[in-house]
């Protein structure tokens, strides 16, 4: 082991700026004149909002995107100035702060129009939203019924000087190729009907990283980005990273923090869900579910250590868990990499989604705050 691979903490989340970067611009030049948005929210899917937004930033995207308003104001304190939009509020949603710096709201309700109205009112300046229309994701976005009423109060309140119709948008269900068209063609009617209220959005957009890469009817003027920028495909069909020319931004890794060898009939961690079968050496690894390694993944996910693949045993638990090494030589403080990018030889966080039951979007986002991020490749 080299003196720099032993100074590395005991566990910790490398981010590699240079590969959001790279997804990034890699994304925009398949889905060109089409914008692009980055999606950052949930701390940009655990990887950290602020060096995150700046490394997309620097791509060229040209929108970053967050679900709460709070994520958003948070990017504007670290002095990040392009253009935002924020989509799931409070039910008494402070729209002040927001209209007041330069965020944009989506808006899925007469309600949230009427209060957005309101606060520019009385902040004295409009403000700038994105409608949104629920054309089948049956979560938030208006509901078609009340489309053509809500599309011509956000036309009135916009000839009396209160907002901007920016945006309109929806969401996909990513559910099959027959119910994205269905999507697709009842955003176009909403688009009509929106046109014929005299809204004239400057961006419509509906996709997201799945339909960006592979439905380009749905990109219109703007696709937002999350996952792929992340280098975590969206897909559940066994499609890799390298597949889609992507790679994952996030290394999971830690360092063995303890080697023990154990008797056949020997049991292992809480329950003694597992008995060695022979004897065989056992390596700790330093990380569990408080850091967001999913203990559904018990007796299944993999690590990468000593340059092979070995299994956990036994339960994981909150702080460590148990790898198989058998008969191979390792060492307290030898690296393991829990996930990264799979050309190394590390599995993914798709793999470690598939030994836990859920998708690598989950792997990656719920990361805890115990586990300290590190980055590469700069801004
Ligand atoms: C999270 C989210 C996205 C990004 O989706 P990915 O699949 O991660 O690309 C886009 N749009 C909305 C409305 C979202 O909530």
């Amino acid at each position: 082991m080299t003196d720099a691979a032993s100074r590395r903490p005991f566990r910790e989340a490398v981010v590699d700026l240079g590969a959001v970067r790279a997804n990034l611009a890699s994304i925009a030049e398949r889905v060109r004149p089409a914008q692009v948005m980055a999606v950052v929210k949930a701390d940009a899917y655990g990887h950290g909002a602020v060096p995150v937004a700046r490394a997309a930033v620097a791509a060229g995207a040209d929108w970053l995107g967050t679900a709460d308003l709070g994520e958003a104001l948070a990017l504007r304190d670290a002095g990040i100035d392009v253009p935002l939009l924020a989509w799931l509020h409070d039910p008494e949603p402070d729209f002040a702060g927001p209209v007041e710096r330069d965020i944009d709201l989506g808006i899925s309700s007469a309600d949230q129009l009427r209060r957005a109205a309101e606060t520019a009112d009385r902040v004295g300046r409009p403000a700038s939203v994105h409608l949104k229309i629920d054309t089948g994701l049956s979560r938030n976005g208006v509901p078609p019924e009340d489309w053509d009423a809500s599309a011509a109060l956000a036309a009135e309140l916009e000839a009396r000087g209160l907002l901007r119709v920016r945006g309109v948008f929806s969401h996909l269900a990513n559910t099959s190729a027959e119910e994205d068209a269905a999507q697709l063609a009842a955003f176009e009617r909403a688009l009509t009907a929106a046109e014929l209220a005299g809204l004239a959005p400057e961006v419509r957009h509906i996709a997201s990283t799945a339909a960006a890469l592979r439905l380009p009817a749905a990109r219109y003027d703007l696709v937002r980005i999350g996952i792929g920028g992340y280098g975590v495909p969206p897909y559940s069909d066994g499609t890799t990273a390298a597949d889609l020319g992507l790679r994952p931004a996030m290394t999971l890794r830690g360092r063995v923090a303890a080697v023990r060898r154990i008797d056949a009939g020997t049991g292992v961690s809480y329950g003694h869900a597992w008995r060695a079968e022979r004897p065989t050496t056992l390596a700790l690894i330093p990380l569990g579910y408080g850091d967001g390694v999913p203990r559904q993944a018990s007796g299944r996910g993999e690590v990468l250590l000593r340059g092979r693949r070995r299994r956990v045993v036994g339960r994981i638990a909150m702080d460590q868990f148990l790898v198989d090494v058998g008969d191979d030589q390792v060492a307290v403080g030898d690296e393991v990499v829990l996930f990264g990018d799979p050309a190394t030889g590390a599995p993914s966080a798709d793999d470690w989604g598939d030994a836990a039951g859920t998708i690598g979007y989950e792997i990656v986002t719920r990361i805890g705050p115990r586990v300290p991020r590190t980055y590469v490749g700069g801004v």
